[in-house]
């Protein structure tokens, strides 16, 4: 009997509970609307082809905490491919480096070749863009997108893997896309992304560089870092870029510098949003 009673009234308040929770979402103004952006926001995610998801996701708390090990320089080479990318590639072969390259989806021959090369001698290859202009890629996560997947499927097709690292054009956060840039972080990471800022820059994309300016930076700035991602360029007319790594690399090796490349499991070195 004493059973019964118990069971009636745990029923009563589960009926109590049931009701209220239901006026909630019924009345409550504020609750409906949150419910609703919430269901906006999984529809426009459905919205996204997934198939250039990158394999391996992880959260974005997982990426912030890989450790790293000290003293490591990745040299990074954005703009390529074209013939300073088989110059850079030699120096790399001499010293037994390796390189991360994120490269533009070129449709030449002659490039694709240089991609393949780029994955062939062991260097790491990630997606930078197709078409590098920052005021279309920037309008909208889904322009981001679309140019991304371009650039995604050109080095998939060529190497015959999905590549999961990538580099924003002009990094995450810049002057283009500062009003889109968190939606768009979220957005990549959650399609287990992996993006790379840089921490040091060789400035050899900036107005009256010179072979000497660029050694410098570099040499400098790895000082400052146990752990350094370096920002180079291998477009067509880095020739000083070039010129630069070959005093570069033996420098760096005298000083105790090892060379790694990035992938997933490399600490995001990553601008700040704020
Ligand atoms: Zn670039």
């Amino acid at each position: 009997m004493l059973k019964t009673r118990k069971k009636l009234l745990l029923y009563f308040f589960a009926a109590l509970i049931t009701i209220s929770s239901a006026g909630g979402y019924f009345y409550m103004e504020e609750e409906t609307s949150e419910y609703e952006k919430a269901i906006s926001r999984i529809e426009y995610q459905l919205g996204y082809s997934e198939v250039y998801s990158a394999k391996n996701s992880k959260t974005a708390k997982e990426v912030q905490t890989v450790s790293s090990d000290s003293k490591t320089v990745y040299l990074t080479f954005d703009d390529g491919p074209s013939p300073r990318t088989l110059e850079i590639l030699d120096i790399l072969k001499e010293y037994n480096i390796k390189a991360t390259f994120f490269v533009l989806s070129d449709e030449k021959e002659s490039s694709k070749e240089i991609v393949k090369k780029i994955y062939d001698e062991g260097h790491a290859i990630g997606v930078h863009s197709a078409s590098h202009n920052y005021e279309t890629i920037y309008k909208s996560v889904d322009h981001f997108l679309k140019d991304f997947e371009i650039c995604f499927e050109y080095i998939k097709d060529i190497i015959g893997e999905a590549p999961g690292i990538f580099r924003f054009p002009g990094g995450s956060v810049n002057s283009y896309n500062k009003d889109i840039c968190k939606e768009l972080t979220d957005e990549m990471i959650r399609r287990g992304f992996t993006y790379f800022d840089w921490n040091v820059s060789s400035d050899d994309a900036v107005k009256g560089y010179t072979e000497e300016s660029i050694y410098n930076n570099v040499i400098n700035g790895c000082k400052k870092h146990s752990t350094s991602v370096v920002l180079m360029h291998d477009s067509s007319p880095k020739k000083a870029t070039v010129a630069a790594l070959k005093r570069i690399i033996p420098e760096l090796i005298e000083q105790g510098y090892t060379f790694d490349r990035l992938d997933e499991s490399a600490q995001p070195t990553i601008f700040r949003i704020d």
